[in-house]
């Protein structure tokens, strides 16, 4: 729940540098504005020399596009603070199978990692079978996935929505686009995106913190608060977004903080949950 922190407090802070996961739809922006005080917790981040990663699901924008998203938006912070389903991906395949060969159905965001990764994008004998968000998505493409699943290739997906949101309602997301394949094949991709906290691990890596100093800040229970229990950080649920305090006290597991907006922290002064007196 959201609780005011005592005065003073934080002087008794351990030394050791906070870090910020934080998933940005619902959060840090509504469709194509931004969510009310989000810029300002943004200038408190950069302002306390704090380390933050931005986490999206979505595997078909480059960090460059998103980066421009946000920056037409009026928050300017650098290619290098996006992490995405598709980062998660490469990172798994670079711990699980450095060099590796994958079918691909993705978009830009997707085949981008996978280059830096030194993934090789084949249709012959590919280790993986790899969907993810996509514009070019046709029957072709779905029997080739389906045949070389069956001829052997394991099968990796980006992220499990059903749907992403766009000005005229819900549309098919990574979820959707793999059903047709895990029907007819009987096998079901693994997922690298939110709520594995596998996603969540290797973004931290990329900061270079441990989870005990990480906060995980979103707006949905059972992806972005889930995987912050599940990866040992401390979590904040804010209710900008999809769900409403009543929805969130349905749910077994709790977030540390629940609040109305980012705008309501302060992460000068947020304690992790191991220095928190109950
Ligand atoms: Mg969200």
């Amino acid at each position: 729940m959201a609780e005011a922190i005592p005065a003073g407090h934080a002087m008794k802070n351990r030394s050791y540098d906070k870090a910020f996961l934080i998933d940005m739809d619902g959060v840090i922006t509504k469709g194509m504005s931004l969510i009310p005080g989000s810029k300002e917790f943004v200038d408190r981040l950069k302002k306390g020399n704090h380390k933050f990663l931005f986490l999206t699901n979505n595997s078909y924008y480059t960090p460059q596009m998103l980066n421009r998203n946000l920056s037409n938006l009026g928050i300017d912070v650098g290619d290098d603070h996006f992490y995405t389903s598709a980062m998660a991906v490469s990172s798994f395949l670079l711990y699980q199978k450095p060099g590796c060969s994958a079918y691909v159905i993705g978009g830009r965001g997707l085949l981008e990692e996978l280059e830096k990764a030194n993934i090789t994008v084949t249709e012959k004998k590919p280790d993986y079978v790899i969907v993810g968000e996509t514009s070019e998505y046709d029957y072709k493409r779905i029997v080739e996935a389906t045949h070389l699943i069956q001829e052997g290739a394991r099968f990796i997906a980006t992220n499990p929505d059903i749907t992403g949101p766009t000005e005229r309602g819900p549309v098919p997301a990574c979820g959707a686009l793999v059903a047709p394949i895990e029907k007819v094949t009987g096998v079901s991709p693994y997922f690298l995106g939110k709520p594995n906290p596998a996603m969540m691990y290797w973004a931290r890596k990329k900061l270079g913190v441990h989870s005990a100093s990480c906060f995980m800040i979103g707006d949905r229970m059972d992806t972005d608060i889930i995987g912050g229990i599940e990866s040992g950080m401390t979590t904040c649920l804010v209710l900008s977004g999809v769900t409403s305090n009543k929805i969130a006290l349905r749910f077994p597991y709790q977030p540390d903080y629940i609040f109305q907006n980012v705008g309501e922290i302060d992460p000068d002064a947020i304690l992790p949950r191991r220095d928190r007196v109950e």
